[in-house]
């Protein structure tokens, strides 16, 4: 079985994936983590994607295909996969039609106002990185190593709200795309009752 994860940034996507992940022995891909791996590891397809990126330019989609495609014939996606982060745009959807067969489609979807308030409650430990939020941790100082935690730049008001807005612009075309295979699940208070009627829904399809 293969899926596609749909979210906005902050609605939990990377929970809810390892979740599935853990129950369902599939892999997780993201895109952003092939690109890195191919880089490193010098392959043609990364230095071609490397070329694009060092002139500031967006790596075509051809070359990102052909990547996942390689990526998708390992032994460990036999059983599934779930995408993350791709497609982002309808001509993606249809190039990755002609790879692989996405068998669901699941949109976490959770409303805008709990987003910012995710979003603008993040606090970064400014030594040690952990990362908290004001709504359940209301210290100002890192419960791990005890440095003064900060609002990192990207956490405001204006950036999730501009995230949010491409989101909201790519996402729509792809739930036209992919109707016929989509389940919307609502994000609720805890990860275990989000992950509920995605579990019954995914072991309906098995
Ligand atoms: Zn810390």
């Amino acid at each position: 079985m293969n899926i596609i994860l749909l979210g906005a940034p902050f609605s939990g996507k990377g929970t809810l994936a390892r979740q599935i992940v853990e129950d369902f022995h599939m892999v997780q891909i993201s895109t952003g983590d092939l690109f890195r791996e191919n880089i490193k590891n010098g392959t043609e397809v990364g230095l071609l994607a490397k070329s694009f990126m060092d002139k500031g330019q967006l790596v075509p989609d051809s070359v990102t295909i052909e990547m996942l495609s390689k990526r998708l014939e390992s032994d460990d996606c036999k059983r599934g996969f779930i995408l993350d982060g791709f497609p982002r745009t309808v001509a993606q959807a249809q190039a990755l039609e002609k790879i692989a067969k996405i068998d669901s489609v699941i949109q976490l979807d959770v409303p805008f106002d709990e987003i910012r308030r995710r979003a603008t409650g993040r606090r970064t430990c400014s030594k040690c990185g952990e990362i908290y939020n004001t709504a359940t941790y209301n210290k100002t100082t890192c419960e791990k190593c005890g440095s003064p935690l900060f609002q990192r730049d990207d956490d405001n008001l204006e950036t999730v709200n501009n995230r949010l807005e491409v989101y909201v612009k790519q996402t729509a075309p792809l739930i036209d795309f992919y109707a016929d295979r989509l389940f919307v699940v609502k994000g609720q208070d805890t990860p275990a009752d989000t992950y509920k009627p995605v579990k019954t829904f995914l072991k309906g399809r098995l």
